[in-house]
């Protein structure tokens, strides 16, 4: 028998599930890290850190928890070594194209170079010692969207390792992380999405224990105008939905933080420079182009 926890956070539905019934509360602290963490690192809460240091662009640093800093670091890192194909100052393009917002149009191009230019993680600064965060330009601002859910999902499997449940399945809105085997012993059956056709149908199937997989796809959030598709991973570089010849690439890693950040980079870069970088991190990763034709360096049954 299984047992199952849904809620709520981070912009989506969560679920944690565990075989057995779990005695120790462990699940429960979980959830409540992972609400901890989407009030820290929402870009939609007015109290959350991130809003904080959104609001103080151009005017001064602000003193962040270790949690935050640590996010920062590493969406630093991420886009940087992906020259800013993933760039977590992606906001006021996010902010504009809306999705999820209801408003699902096409943005004026005036508007798309505007917010643009309000785009460049170059304009963020750390400081270790005093452990601030500053985004040293007026009207930038941060959106950690592609990176939080891993994080969260990494602190979720953190806390139930703890109580000694070795055997899980954390899925934050499509962000997993397949703690150890499946009940049966065998590993766990984690389904890829075929990303042109609705939820639930599958393109294929990866066999995956004691790993997080992380898929960025044109079917998360979209809409269609005049015959396009519009989806919500966006080029920092065009101010557009990427156009990378990819429909969807997910991410293999031990880390959840990392398969995130690396499924948007990814899908950002395209195939052949986005192999470089899964590469380059030891990391895995299968992609669906838009020929439809499947590319995967993880092994596929
Ligand atoms: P999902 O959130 O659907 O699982 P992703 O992990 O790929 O998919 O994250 C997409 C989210 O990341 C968007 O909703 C937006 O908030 C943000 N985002 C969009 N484009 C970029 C980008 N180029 N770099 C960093 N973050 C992005
Ligand atoms: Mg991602």
């Amino acid at each position: 028998m299984s047992y199952e926890t849904v809620f709520y956070a981070l912009g989506t539905e969560n679920t944690i599930t565990v075989e057995k019934n779990d005695k120790t509360g462990a699940v429960e602290r979980a959830v409540e890290r992972v609400l901890e963490i989407d009030e820290k690192m929402s870009a939609f809460k007015e109290t959350s850190e991130i809003t904080k240091i959104s609001r103080n662009a151009g005017k001064s640093p602000v003193v962040v928890s270790e949690d935050v800093y640590y996010v920062l670091e590493k969406a630093l890192e991420i886009s940087r070594v992906s020259n800013g194909a993933f760039d977590f100052t992606i906001k006021p393009l996010t902010r504009l194209w809306g999705f999820g917002s209801g408003r699902d149009c096409v943005p004026d191009i005036s508007e798309i170079i505007c917010s643009k230019a309000q785009v460049g993680y170059q304009h963020l600064t750390l400081d270790a010692n005093a452990k601030t965060a500053f985004l040293n330009k007026s009207g930038f601002s941060i959106d950690l969207g592609a990176i939080a859910k891993g994080y969260a999902a990494d602190e979720t499997k953190r806390i139930l390792m703890e109580e000694g449940i070795d055997s899980a399945l954390i899925n934050f809105g499509g962000n997993i992380i397949a703690m150890g085997n499946s009940p049966g012993g065998s590993p766990w059956k984690i389904g890829i999405q075929n990303p042109l056709l609705d939820r639930g149908s599958k393109a294929l199937t990866l066999e995956v224990s004691g790993k997080s997989v992380v898929t960025s796809a044109v079917s998360e959030r979209f809409f269609i105008e005049d015959g396009v598709r519009y989806h919500h991973i966006i080029s920092p570089t065009t101010g557009y939905p990427a156009l990378s010849g990819l429909l969807s690439v997910s991410v293999i890693d031990d880390s959840s933080l990392l398969a995130d950040a690396l499924s948007t980079a990814v899908f950002v870069l395209g195939m052949e420079k986005g192999l470089e970088l899964i590469r380059k991190y030891r990391s895995e990763a299968v992609f669906i182009t838009e020929a439809g034709e499947i590319f995967s360096t993880y092994k596929l049954n």
